[in-house]
């Protein structure tokens, strides 16, 4: 699969830094310089797109910022269709509305991160509103953009937030539920070690139509708990670490017509580039490994990764 070279824009001399980033870039601690991008993987024969990834994220290993279009370039040039950038806050989501008006190849998803809805919800407006209820109306509007096709991420996140925020997160989440529904748009779950629980929120408050686990971390357990209710399950690179093998059973049982793909990145590189940051161009290689589990022909596994996803988001010519 390394038979290609790092895509230009990812490269560390593609353009002159200026020195307060060229130190963050090469210097992050003091320490060791950063690992860069990966070479590319080999072209899909059938486009696919990222379902899950962070345009916005900076890509300060590099020294410079990776463009929306030159991103989205080095994604098609490997048979990555297209994406979905989602929105984790009030900025990302306010920049994934630029972002799906500024480029046909991008679709959007907006919400406020579970990692942050407690702080929102402890924290009030000038005008005496929760700041995380004046969040979530920014994001009900943003969402009513006909190119922004899901509600995440959101969920519950037990690992990064503690017993102290977990109502705090559970509200956001009902709340997010709730939006996706009013707009008939689909809801990316994230969930971090709090399976049951993103389960059984989901079933009080009536799931959405289209339900996605994004960066499916369940087992074979949780993945027959998907299969009944016909949510969707997206795997992302943790599927080719060495270590998962709850993830590879999952797999092994999920319906075929709810898999979906996804990078995360810049988190998440697949094996065997872990260590290094990820972009929508990697996507093949977790194709790739899926592909090989599940013995299917690539071509086939394209395909239905294509109509699964727009199944979920709708067609990106629409
Ligand atoms: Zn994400």
């Amino acid at each position: 699969m390394c038979t290609q070279e790092v895509p230009r824009p990812y490269r560390r001399d593609a353009a002159p830094a200026p020195e307060s980033l060229q130190q963050a870039g090469e210097q992050p601690d003091g320490g060791k310089p950063r690992p860069g991008f990966a070479p590319a993987p080999l072209r899909l024969p059938v486009p696919v797109y990222d379902n899950h990834t962070h345009f916005d994220f900076d890509d300060s290993s590099l020294g410079h910022q990776v463009g929306l279009k030159e991103a989205l370039d080095a994604a098609e040039a490997v048979g990555v269709a297209g994406a979905v950038q989602v929105g984790c806050d009030l900025a990302s989501s306010r920049f994934t509305v630029e972002a799906v008006d500024a480029d046909p190849r991008v679709l959007g998803a907006v919400a406020i991160h579970p990692n942050d809805a407690p702080e929102l919800a402890g924290a009030s407006t000038a005008d005496g509103v929760s700041a995380l209820d004046a969040a979530l109306a920014e994001i009900d509007a943003l969402a009513a953009h006909p190119r922004i096709r899901a509600i995440g991420e959101t969920g519950l996140d037990y690992f990064r937030t503690g017993p102290e925020g977990v109502a705090g997160q559970k509200y956001s989440f009902r709340r997010h539920i709730e939006i996706a529904k009013k707009r008939s748009l689909a809801l990316q779950i994230h969930d971090r070690d709090a399976h049951s629980d993103v389960v059984d929120v989901l079933r009080e408050e009536g799931a959405p139509s289209c339900v996605v686990f994004h960066c499916f971390s369940g087992d074979a357990e949780l993945a027959k708990i998907c299969n009944e209710n016909g949510w969707y399950m997206s795997f992302s690179g943790t599927l080719t670490f060495k270590n998962a093998k709850n993830l590879r059973e999952a797999l092994a049982v999920a319906d075929p017509a709810l898999l979906l793909v996804e990078t995360d990145a810049p988190f998440l590189t697949p094996h065997p580039h872990r260590g290094r940051p990820n972009a929508s161009y990697m996507l093949p290689y977790t194709v790739q490994s899926m592909g090989q589990l599940l013995g299917y022909e690539l071509a086939d596994l394209g395909e239905l990764l294509r109509a699964n996803t727009e199944a979920v988001y709708g067609s990106w010519d629409a």
